[in-house]
C-alpha cells in the first residue's frame, strides 16, 4: 500500500475552499473547458494538478473521525486528511 501524505485540517480547508471558489468562477461565467481557473496545487510538490479526485474514507469500526482521501495527478501524490467534526460544512 502507498503511503499517503497527511493534510492538516487548515491545509485541507485551504484547498477546499479554493476548489469552491474556483466552482462558483466556473459557474458564474458559464466557463467551459478549457477556460477552467486552474485547480489548487499539490500540496506536497506544488506542481500543476490536472485532476483531483476525492473520496470519503470508508468508516473503521470505533473510529470516529471522517477522513477524505486526496488523489492528484499527474504528479501522483496521494494525501489523506482527518475532518474535525465539529467543523463539517
Ligand atoms: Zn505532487
Amino acid at each position: 500500500m502507498t503511503s499517503r501524505t497527511e493534510l492538516s485540517p487548515a491545509q485541507f480547508s485551504a484547498i477546499r475552499q479554493a476548489l469552491r471558489d474556483r466552482e462558483r468562477a466556473i459557474i458564474e461565467h458559464v466557463l467551459q473547458q478549457p477556460e477552467y481557473p486552474p485547480l489548487p496545487p499539490c500540496p506536497e510538490c506544488g506542481a500543476v494538478v490536472e485532476q483531483m479526485d476525492s473520496a470519503v474514507e470508508p468508516p473503521k469500526f470505533e473510529v470516529d473521525e471522517q477522513a477524505f482521501l486526496i488523489n492528484v495527478k499527474p504528479c501522483g501524490h496521494r494525501f489523506r486528511a482527518v475532518v474535525d467534526l465539529d467543523e463539517t460544512p
